[in-house]
Protein backbone atom coordinates (compact mmCIF):
# COMPACT_ATOMS: atom_id res chain seq x y z
CA UNK A 1 0.00 0.00 0.00
CA UNK A 2 0.90 3.34 -0.55
CA UNK A 3 2.11 5.55 1.93
CA UNK A 4 0.05 8.88 2.45
CA UNK A 5 2.63 11.00 3.23
CA UNK A 6 3.77 12.87 0.67
CA UNK A 7 6.96 14.80 1.23
CA UNK A 8 5.45 17.80 -0.48
CA UNK A 9 7.31 21.18 0.86
CA UNK A 10 4.77 23.37 2.26
CA UNK A 11 5.53 26.34 3.02
CA UNK A 12 3.30 27.55 6.26
CA UNK A 13 3.49 24.71 9.04
CA UNK A 14 0.36 24.11 11.38
CA UNK A 15 1.57 26.07 14.25
CA UNK A 16 1.77 29.05 11.80
CA UNK A 17 -1.43 28.23 10.57
CA UNK A 18 -2.74 28.16 14.30
CA UNK A 19 -0.86 31.30 15.56
CA UNK A 20 -2.69 33.60 12.69
CA UNK A 21 0.68 35.46 12.39
CA UNK A 22 2.07 35.04 8.97
CA UNK A 23 5.78 35.50 7.89
CA UNK A 24 6.60 37.80 5.16
CA UNK A 25 5.87 35.78 1.55
CA UNK A 26 9.74 34.74 0.55
CA UNK A 27 10.31 34.05 -2.68
CA UNK A 28 11.16 30.15 -2.89
CA UNK A 29 13.69 30.50 -5.73
CA UNK A 30 15.87 33.52 -5.02
CA UNK A 31 15.01 33.33 -1.27
CA UNK A 32 14.59 37.16 -1.16
CA UNK A 33 10.97 38.96 -0.71
CA UNK A 34 9.65 41.17 -3.12
CA UNK A 35 11.04 44.60 -0.49
CA UNK A 36 14.54 42.46 -0.64
CA UNK A 37 14.50 42.68 -4.09
CA UNK A 38 13.53 46.41 -4.67
CA UNK A 39 16.65 47.20 -2.95
CA UNK A 40 18.38 44.75 -4.32
CA UNK A 41 21.13 46.19 -7.40
CA UNK A 42 21.16 42.59 -9.48
CA UNK A 43 17.32 43.19 -10.00
CA UNK A 44 17.28 46.70 -10.97
CA UNK A 45 15.91 46.94 -14.42
CA UNK A 46 19.35 47.34 -16.22
CA UNK A 47 23.22 48.35 -15.25
CA UNK A 48 22.50 51.82 -16.65
CA UNK A 49 18.55 52.07 -16.32
CA UNK A 50 16.42 51.50 -12.83
CA UNK A 51 13.00 52.24 -14.87
CA UNK A 52 11.23 50.48 -17.14
CA UNK A 53 11.01 52.11 -20.24
CA UNK A 54 7.40 50.97 -22.12
CA UNK A 55 3.98 51.26 -19.92
CA UNK A 56 3.31 47.44 -21.18
CA UNK A 57 6.72 46.24 -19.66
CA UNK A 58 6.90 45.17 -16.05
CA UNK A 59 9.40 45.77 -13.45
CA UNK A 60 12.53 43.62 -13.20
CA UNK A 61 11.86 42.75 -9.49
CA UNK A 62 8.08 42.13 -10.28
CA UNK A 63 9.04 39.31 -13.00
CA UNK A 64 11.68 37.88 -10.60
CA UNK A 65 9.08 37.81 -7.46
CA UNK A 66 6.21 36.29 -9.65
CA UNK A 67 8.34 33.32 -11.42
CA UNK A 68 10.31 32.67 -9.19
CA UNK A 69 11.05 29.10 -10.66
CA UNK A 70 12.51 30.76 -13.61
CA UNK A 71 15.55 32.07 -11.16
CA UNK A 72 16.31 28.69 -9.92
CA UNK A 73 19.67 30.42 -9.01
CA UNK A 74 19.99 32.05 -5.40
CA UNK A 75 22.68 34.03 -6.89
CA UNK A 76 20.83 36.94 -8.78
CA UNK A 77 24.63 38.33 -9.26
CA UNK A 78 25.20 35.44 -11.46
CA UNK A 79 22.04 36.25 -13.70
CA UNK A 80 22.52 38.39 -17.15
CA UNK A 81 22.44 41.87 -16.84
CA UNK A 82 22.24 43.25 -20.03
CA UNK A 83 22.73 47.35 -20.41
CA UNK A 84 19.39 49.28 -21.78
CA UNK A 85 19.84 50.25 -25.45
CA UNK A 86 17.18 52.69 -24.97
CA UNK A 87 19.76 54.57 -22.60
CA UNK A 88 22.93 53.27 -24.99
CA UNK A 89 21.27 54.56 -28.44
CA UNK A 90 20.14 57.82 -26.34
CA UNK A 91 24.22 58.58 -26.24
CA UNK A 92 24.98 58.03 -29.72
CA UNK A 93 25.32 61.68 -31.41
CA UNK A 94 23.16 62.93 -33.92
CA UNK A 95 24.25 62.32 -37.38
CA UNK A 96 24.33 65.61 -39.73
CA UNK A 97 23.67 65.32 -43.43
CA UNK A 98 25.36 67.90 -45.64
CA UNK A 99 23.96 66.68 -49.12
CA UNK A 100 20.25 66.18 -49.66
CA UNK A 101 16.48 66.09 -47.30
CA UNK A 102 17.20 62.24 -46.95
CA UNK A 103 19.20 60.24 -44.77
CA UNK A 104 19.41 56.68 -45.33
CA UNK A 105 19.58 54.21 -42.29
CA UNK A 106 20.65 50.29 -42.40
CA UNK A 107 21.58 50.13 -38.41
CA UNK A 108 25.09 48.71 -40.38
CA UNK A 109 28.16 50.38 -38.38
CA UNK A 110 31.31 49.39 -39.57
CA UNK A 111 32.31 46.00 -41.13
CA UNK A 112 29.30 43.73 -39.17
CA UNK A 113 26.71 42.15 -40.95
CA UNK A 114 24.08 43.22 -38.39
CA UNK A 115 21.20 45.88 -39.31
CA UNK A 116 18.19 46.79 -40.45
CA UNK A 117 16.45 46.84 -43.99
CA UNK A 118 17.18 50.50 -45.34
CA UNK A 119 15.05 52.83 -44.47
CA UNK A 120 14.58 56.66 -46.22
CA UNK A 121 14.29 59.12 -43.17
CA UNK A 122 13.21 62.64 -44.80
CA UNK A 123 14.91 65.65 -42.60
CA UNK A 124 12.99 68.90 -43.85
CA UNK A 125 11.91 69.88 -40.12
CA UNK A 126 14.81 71.67 -38.27
CA UNK A 127 15.08 68.68 -35.57
CA UNK A 128 16.35 65.29 -35.40
CA UNK A 129 14.33 62.97 -37.37
CA UNK A 130 14.91 59.22 -34.95
CA UNK A 131 15.36 55.85 -37.33
CA UNK A 132 12.30 53.70 -36.46
CA UNK A 133 13.96 50.86 -36.65
CA UNK A 134 17.19 51.63 -34.80
CA UNK A 135 16.66 54.82 -32.77
CA UNK A 136 19.48 56.97 -34.35
CA UNK A 137 19.20 60.10 -34.51
CA UNK A 138 19.77 62.51 -38.11
CA UNK A 139 19.43 66.01 -38.93
CA UNK A 140 20.45 68.38 -41.24
CA UNK A 141 23.95 69.93 -40.90
CA UNK A 142 22.22 73.40 -41.80
CA UNK A 143 19.87 72.99 -38.55
CA UNK A 144 23.02 71.78 -36.38
CA UNK A 145 23.64 74.75 -34.54
CA UNK A 146 19.63 75.02 -33.80
CA UNK A 147 19.32 71.92 -32.53
CA UNK A 148 22.08 71.87 -30.42
CA UNK A 149 21.19 74.76 -28.74
CA UNK A 150 18.08 73.41 -28.23
CA UNK A 151 19.69 70.16 -26.73
CA UNK A 152 21.83 72.28 -24.23
ZN1 LIG B 1 18.40 52.62 -38.32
Amino acid sequence: MLSRSSKRAFTVTRAVLQSGVFPARKNTATGLTKEELQHNPNALQAPNRTQTWTPSQKPKDDVIAENAVRFVQRDLSDQPQPYAAINLIAQEPIRFIEHGNIAVCDGNKGSTLQGHPKVFINLDQPKAATCGYCGLRYAKEEYKDLIQSNEN
